[in-house]
């Protein structure tokens, strides 16, 4: 099963894709977290990396597809199925996309596409935590750690994501409305799209999701 997992920033993305990972044993393709990831070496495109990420903009189309691209071609076990999370965001990246996979022979089967209000959306990313270890995902109010600041799988430190505050939160928004949202088209055109709600819960999700991939 090769996916894309569509939907603006905090839609529930990497909880899904967690399930998805277990369920079917996919690949986890998260752009988020491979630009995290080169955050931490102290190097110059790390440091202009993190400020484009703490304003919320879109790192360049180029240097993301490079990675993406990188990883499909050398890291990527084609036949165990793949799912990308938050790539592609623009219809240039989902362009760059097809014929990237087009040149290995594994073109995508669907494209998921998260729904949720504006309301539902600020409340999951403000309450939103992180397990600086293992990505494992909790939110304050929803899934809070059994002990707190301490992650309930691996023990690792808790935090809060730069870029979930309420002022980035609405920058991410409008990037995504105005940059991201115009794929959804792109993939109608090609009949790969499934549109589900997100405003309910965790475990719904999961059940419309399972229908959709049988
Ligand atoms: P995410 O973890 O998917 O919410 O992404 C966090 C931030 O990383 C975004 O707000 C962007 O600054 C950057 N980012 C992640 N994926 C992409 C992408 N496909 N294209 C451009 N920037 C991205």
């Amino acid at each position: 099963m090769r996916i894309v997992l569509l939907g603006p920033p905090g839609v529930g993305k990497g909880t899904l894709a967690d399930h998805l990972k277990e369920k079917y044993h996919l690949a986890h393709i998260s752009t988020g977290d491979m630009l995290r990831e080169e955050t931490k070496k102290d190097s110059p495109l790390g440091r202009e990396i993190k400020g484009l990420m703490e304003k919320g903009a879109l790192v360049s189309d180029e240097l993301v597809t490079r990675l993406v691209v990188q990883k499909i071609e050398h890291g990527l076990d084609l036949k165990r199925g793949f799912m990308f999370d938050g790539f592609p965001r623009t219809v240039k990246q989902a362009q760059d996309l097809d014929a990237a996979l087009e040149r290995v022979h594994a073109p995508l089967d669907c494209v998921l596409t998260l729904e949720a209000d504006f309301n539902v959306l600020l409340d999951r990313m403000t309450g939103r935590r992180v397990c600086r270890k293992c990505g494992a995902l909790y939110h304050v109010t929803y899934k809070p750690t059994a002990r707190e600041g301490i992650c309930d799988v691996c023990g690792g430190e808790i935090y809060q994501r730069a870029d979930d505050n309420e002022k980035t939160i609405k920058a991410r928004m409008e990037v995504y409305n105005k940059s991201t949202a115009p794929i959804i088209d792109y993939y109608a055109q090609q009949n790969k799209l499934k549109k589900l709600n997100a405003n309910v819960e965790a475990a719904e999700v999961r059940l419309a999701v399972a229908a959709v991939l049988k």
